[in-house]
């Protein structure tokens, strides 16, 4: 994807941008022209994934993140203020899945996923909010899951935290008129997303249903075409599922 003027360049935070689709939402929209500010807590691959941005023209920065703490968010979205100005855009789009049926009772793994894929949403949201509402505008864009539209066996605790994310955001979506909130729900993913699953059977039930997998760029595009579109027009849910997949 070559740099492109005709957008209009925001800046765009973005959780989880070491890898999969945080990434690559990172590289299309700075290649897009929109200045990027990475978090996530692995610093070497966004060091890497800032230069090469750079690179090709693009405009991006990082910062160490863990979204489970509200402090750290905040600290987060000071930096992105102090290197970018006014934030535009959020991509709450860290999140973990470590799968395992309920008896397994991995309840460190349950508060861990509660943890990253709600607490670390509504951090995000904390963070950005009051100057959003200031400013006038700006955009929440929460990365949910097809395991959000409906629960499966191993998955109930993920699909419950996913389910969480889509409520928070039709909830804020409903008390602004100003600020746009999008849901991306996602189908299957090449990602790093299933290496946390612990639990044999549900490692084994994931390889089978990973077997078909979109490239995390479609995903990118899809937070791309939400962001591109006017101010009055709020993509409030896209899902982006790979066409030879039944999930
Ligand atoms: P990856 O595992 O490749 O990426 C997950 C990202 O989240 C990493 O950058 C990781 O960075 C970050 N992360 C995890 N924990 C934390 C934390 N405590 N603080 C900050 N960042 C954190 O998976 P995906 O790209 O697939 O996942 C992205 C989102 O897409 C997730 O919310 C996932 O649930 C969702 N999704 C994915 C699907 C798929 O099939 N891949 C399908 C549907 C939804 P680091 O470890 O460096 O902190």
């Amino acid at each position: 994807m070559t740099t492109t003027q005709n957008r209009q360049a925001k800046t765009v935070l973005i959780t989880g941008a070491s890898s999969g689709i945080g990434e690559s939402a990172a590289r299309l929209l700075a290649a897009q022209g929109h200045r990027v500010f990475a978090g996530a807590r692995r610093t070497d691959r966004l060091e890497t994934l800032v230069q090469e941005i750079r690179a090709k023209g693009g405009t991006a920065a990082y910062r160490a993140l863990d979204v489970t703490s509200a402090d750290d968010m905040q600290a987060f979205v000071r930096d992105a203020e102090s290197v970018y100005g006014p934030v535009d855009v959020i991509v709450n789009n860290a999140g973990v899945m470590p799968l395992s049926p309920l008896s397994s009772l991995k309840l460190d793994e349950w508060n861990r996923m509660i943890d990253v894929n709600i607490r670390g949403v509504l951090h995000g949201i904390a963070a950005v909010l009051p100057g959003m509402e200031r400013q006038g505008h700006g955009q929440v864009i929460n990365v949910s899951s097809i395991g959000g539209l409906s629960v499966s066996p191993t998955a109930a605790v993920y699909c419950a935290t996913k389910y969480a994310v889509r409520a928070i955001s039709d909830g804020l979506r409903q008390e602004t008129d100003k600020i746009r909130v999008t849901v991306i729900c996602p189908g299957v993913v090449e990602s790093e997303l299933a290496s946390s699953i612990t639990d044999d059977t549900a490692r084994q039930a994931m390889q089978v249903f990973r077997r078909v997998a979109l490239h995390p760029d479609a995903i990118a595009r899809a937070i791309a075409y939400a962001i591109e579109q006017p101010d009055d027009v709020d993509v409030s849910e896209l899902v982006v599922r790979p066409t030879a997949s039944p999930y």
